[in-house]
């Protein structure tokens, strides 16, 4: 039966994240996770909370005090959320308010236009190159705001600091929100730039290079202008977006920089020989500047690969979207996990 007040209801198209499993057995290599663990001081700091009765501080300002210190920023250039999913949202309400297009690439980060979608902000989607490259004259149009991820997702290919600065310089009336989600995996970062650029809005995650992808946490920095009216906007929506355990457990992880750089190390060290490994198995790999490779080969179905892989128990990522619906994303997991990887494709090529 049609129900009356159907046209009153939201019509939402949602984001669809990597595949979760209860099996703890499989190899999991399709949400971009750490497949190490979080810093043993965040762990020791979650065990000592005591005061889960009490609400937490609103600002989470001993997580942001202890980040301003990290990025070397001004007090009052760092905001903390929910996961950079949540702080991203949060970017669209407060920064794409306007009824002119927002601007981002066809092959992106698939989370964009559903936020498009909820909250009603117009967009336009730019064409990256047949190589998966972002033209930077492609958003020197008018437009109500510029999302690019650097690296870029699904691709991990990085841009350095002109492009950046070019893109900066052409809008110089819009905000342009830098998703730095992959940053710490080798590619630049824009922080820097913040001080320059009054329409610069940075944004990162402890999901992937800080192993704190089960805790929610991420930042934005950018002027203090801007920072006051995402804390607005927060404020508006939920005051706590981060509980107690997320910010004394993120403080925790961002003082511990030795073990930080250990993990990194080893991921980029891994992705290295695992390209390498495919590669000579015969697959194109985009050099990645993060904790993931994009790859492909022409005579083998990436949807089949996929499939025949999960019933190995070995789960990547497919996406079954124009452009690069032959091509696969591999999460970067342990050396052990890859090579048990490389010897199920090796093997599946053998048998084709
Ligand atoms: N940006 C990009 C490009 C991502 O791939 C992801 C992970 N899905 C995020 C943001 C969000 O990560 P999180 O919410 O875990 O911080």
């Amino acid at each position: 039966m049609t129900k009356l007040f159907a046209d009153k209801l939201r019509k939402v198209e949602p984001y669809v994240p990597g595949e979760q499993s209860k099996n703890k057995n499989i190899i999991k290599l399709n949400a971009n996770e750490n497949p190490y663990p979080p810093s043993p001081k965040a762990m020791e700091a979650i065990k000592n909370i005591t005061d889960l009765n009490k609400y937490p501080n609103s600002s989470a300002s001993d997580l942001v005090e202890a980040l301003e210190k990290y990025y070397g920023v001004e007090k009052g250039e760092v905001f903390v959320g929910n996961g950079s999913d949540d702080v991203i949202a949060l970017c669209y309400l407060a920064f794409f308010n306007s009824q002119k297009p927002i601007l981002f690439p066809d092959i992106t980060y698939s989370f964009y236009p559903v936020w498009c979608g909820l909250f009603n902000v117009p967009y336009k989607t730019k064409a990256v190159t047949k190589d998966f490259l972002i033209d930077p004259k492609d958003y020197y149009e008018e437009n109500g705001g510029v999302i690019l991820p650097n690296p870029n997702a699904p691709t991990g290919i990085s841009e350095g600091k002109d492009f950046i600065k070019d893109i900066l310089d052409h809008n110089k009336d819009s905000i342009v929100i830098i998703d730095e989600a992959y940053v710490d995996f080798g590619g630049y970062s824009s922080v820097e730039l913040i001080k320059e650029y009054d329409n610069l809005v940075v944004t990162q995650t402890f999901s992937k290079s800080r192993s704190l992808a089960g805790l929610r946490i991420g930042t934005a920095i950018a002027n203090k202008d801007l920072i006051s009216l995402l804390n607005a906007v927060k404020n508006c929506y939920n005051s706590y977006t981060l509980d107690s355990v997320a910010i004394a457990a993120g403080k925790a992880a961002v003082e511990d920089d030795t073990y930080f750089k250990d993990c990194l190390k080893k991921v980029i060290n891994t992705r290295e020989r695992f390209s390498k490994d495919l590669k000579a198995l015969g697959f194109t790999v985009y050099p990645s500047h993060s904790n993931f490779v994009f790859a492909t080969r022409d005579d083998i179905k990436a949807k089949d690969l996929f499939e025949a892989l999960k019933k190995d128990d070995i789960f990547i990522r497919y996406f079954n979207l124009p452009r690069i619906d032959n091509h696969l994303r591999i999460t970067i997991g342990t050396d052990e996990e890859m090579d048990i990887l490389t010897e199920h494709i090796k093997k599946y090529i053998k048998n084709m």
